[in-house]
């Protein structure tokens, strides 16, 4: 399993597809991306290999500076469309990317079932993205404030990144327990699993460490930490080429 994600004013589709090539030795049963343009979240997912995710895709809306691809390996939920990544929130709204585990989901589930809230698919991602939107709701507050709020419920292991059309050149994302690289470019920013997904565009990346969260824009990187107290990104040069791991 995998992630991958792009801010920044090239296409981000062909570089989440790339990226997401990069990641399969992580092994995974079905891929997805969402794109944001203008003002819109448009998602493909499908069951398979990345190749399959491109079928689906093929001749659609491709469009967008900003997007997240996600390779899943299932645990919660067999492997098949509607359990792929991303993920969209009651109203459609946000979309999200995880990978790893939320133990408690089955307890938070029920609470919003009991609020109404329907469910999609089976996983225990859609109930943190759901979880997530019910807070930003009820708090009035930003989507970073309900992400930091919901993370200190859950329990686990995850990394996630989400975007939102009412932050049209951002993705959030946090990380405990599973890996996430953030690579810096020229008002770009990269984010991966690990390195591979960039190495074609940058060097200098940043490793988040566990219970940090990063608003990355094009030319920004905000790092923070679940007390949103603010960190400064320590930016190290990779020393491998692109050439090493082909
Ligand atoms: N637990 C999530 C799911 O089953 C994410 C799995 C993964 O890390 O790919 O969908």
């Amino acid at each position: 399993c995998g992630i991958v994600g792009y801010v920044g004013s090239k296409q981000a589709y062909p570089i989440l597809i790339d990226g997401l090539q990069r990641l399969e030795y992580r092994g995974y049963d079905s891929a997805g991306v969402a794109l944001l343009h203008n003002n819109e979240i448009n998602l493909y997912k499908k069951e398979g290999k990345v190749a399959a995710l491109e079928a689906e895709a093929n001749g659609k809306n491709l469009q967008g500076n900003v997007g997240i691809g996600h390779t899943r390996w299932a645990t919660h939920g067999e492997p098949c469309d509607k359990n792929a990544h991303p993920h969209l929130s009651h109203s459609g709204k946000i979309a999200m990317i995880h990978n790893g585990i939320i133990e408690n989901y089955a307890q938070i589930k029920t609470e919003l079932t009991n609020k109404g809230y329907q469910f999609k698919s089976d996983t225990d991602s859609e109930v943190l993205v759901n979880f997530i939107e019910d807070i930003k709701i009820n708090n009035q507050c930003s989507l970073e404030e309900a992400i930091r709020v919901a993370l200190k419920r859950v329990t686990g292991a995850y990394v996630i990144l989400l975007i939102d059309p009412e932050l049209p050149d951002t993705i959030i994302a946090a990380r405990k327990g599973s890996p996430l690289v953030i690579g810096v470019g020229d008002q770009e920013h990269f984010l991966g699993s690990d390195a591979s997904p960039m190495l074609a565009y940058t060097k200098d990346v940043v490793y988040i460490n566990d219970h940090e969260m990063a608003i990355v824009r094009p030319g920004e990187l905000i790092l923070k930490n679940y007390g949103n107290e603010p960190l400064t990104p320590f930016v190290q040069r990779l020393d491998l080429d692109l050439a090493a791991i082909e």
